[in-house]
C-alpha cells in the first residue's frame, strides 16, 4: 500500500512538473544578451535557449540542423535584427518548418523596434564597403539604454502571447529598468574620468557604448566591417594612434589577437580583450555581469 502512495505520488509530481514545463511559453533568442534579458523578463513563465553563444561571432552563425529542431518547437523567437542574423535567420526559420516563427508574426519579434541606430548609410551600400549594415550598426545591445528598449519589446510581446501574464512580465521589466538605472548611475562614474578619451577598436561594435559613456573611437583595425586587418591599414591605425596618443586597443574575444599585439606593440598601446554578449566570458553570467566586465577591464586599461 505504502509503495502504490509513493509511486503515486512520484508519478503525481512528475505530471505536474511535465506540465509545469509545458505550459511555459519557449522562446528562442539569436544572442545570449537576449536570452539573459528575456529570462529577466519572463521569469519563471519562460524557458529561454540562445543559438549564438556569447564567445561566437553573432554575425556568422552556422545554419545547423539542431538550431532548426529548436526553432521547430519555439513560442517565440527573438533577433537582435538590423541584419545581424541576415546570414543565417531564414535558413534557421525555414528549416524549423515552423509558421509561428516566421517574421510578421506574433511568434517572432525584432528586438531593435524602437532603437535609433546609428552609422546609417548616407550613400548607397555596394559590396565593396565590406560588411556594412544598411540598416545601421546592429551592436545596438552594448548600451544599457537599449536594453530597456529590448526589454519593454520583449514585455509587450510576451503578454501579447500569454496575456494573464501581462502584470507579472510588467513588474519584471519595471525591476530590471530600476536595475539597469541603478547600475548606470555606477557605470557613468567609473568611466568619467575618461571622458573623452579615444581608444582603438578592432571591429565596429563600440559605437553605442562609446557614445553612451563618452569615449570617443578614433580608428578600427579592420578596414572595412567583417574584412580582416591588412598591413597597409594597420600602419594607418598606427599613424592615427600615435597622433591621437590613443592608449588601447578595444576588441571582442573572437577576433584574432595578433594584428591587435603588432600594433600595441608598435605604439605602446595595450590591448583590451571584452566580451562583447553575455557568456563571452565566465564573468559575463548575465547582462550586467556583461556590462560590468566590459567596464572593469576598460577602466584597468585606461588608468595606466
Ligand atoms: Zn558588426
Amino acid at each position: 500500500m505504502k509503495r502504490i502512495l509513493i509511486s503515486a505520488l512520484l508519478l503525481l509530481s512528475v505530471t505536474s512538473f511535465l506540465y509545469a514545463e509545458s505550459s511555459k511559453i519557449k522562446v528562442l533568442t539569436t544572442t545570449e544578451d537576449l536570452k539573459s534579458i528575456a529570462e529577466y523578463i519572463g521569469g519563471d513563465k519562460v524557458t529561454v535557449d540562445s543559438l549564438a553563444r556569447g564567445f561566437q561571432d553573432p554575425h556568422h552563425l552556422e545554419a545547423k540542423p539542431s538550431f532548426m529542431m529548436k526553432a521547430k518547437t519555439a513560442n517565440l523567437f527573438v533577433r537582435i535584427g538590423l541584419e545581424l542574423e541576415i546570414g543565417y535567420e531564414g535558413l534557421i526559420i525555414d528549416g524549423s518548418r515552423n509558421q509561428k516563427v516566421r517574421p510578421g508574426q506574433p511568434g517572432h519579434l525584432d528586438a531593435s523596434e524602437g532603437i535609433s541606430p546609428l552609422e546609417l548609410p548616407i550613400a548607397k551600400i555596394d559590396r565593396s564597403m565590406g560588411d556594412v549594415h544598411p540598416m545601421g550598426n546592429p551592436h545596438y545591445w552594448l548600451d544599457p539604454e537599449n536594453a530597456k528598449i529590448i526589454a519593454r519589446n520583449i514585455a509587450n510581446r510576451l503578454s501579447e502571447l500569454s496575456p494573464q501574464n501581462a502584470g507579472y512580465f510588467s513588474k519584471n521589466l519595471d525591476n530590471f529598468n530600476q536595475k539597469i538605472n541603478n547600475k548606470m548611475v555606477e557605470w557613468k562614474e567609473r568611466l568619467a574620468p575618461f571622458e573623452e578619451d579615444k581608444i582603438a577598436v578592432y571591429h565596429r561594435s563600440w559605437p553605442y557604448f562609446a557614445d553612451r559613456f563618452g569615449l570617443v573611437v578614433a580608428c578600427e583595425l579592420e578596414p572595412k566591417p567583417g574584412i580582416p586587418p591588412s598591413p597597409g591599414h594597420l600602419k594607418d591605425v598606427i599613424d592615427i594612434m600615435k597622433r591621437d596618443n590613443v592608449k588601447i586597443i578595444l576588441m571582442e574575444v573572437f577576433y584574432d589577437e595578433k594584428p591587435a599585439h603588432f600594433v600595441a606593440g608598435q605604439t605602446g598601446a595595450k590591448v583590451i580583450v571584452v566580451p562583447n554578449s553575455v557568456g563571452g566570458t565566465k564573468d559575463a553570467k548575465d547582462y550586467f555581469g556583461l556590462m560590468d566586465t566590459i567596464v572593469d577591464k576598460l577602466v584597468e586599461g585606461l588608468k595606466r
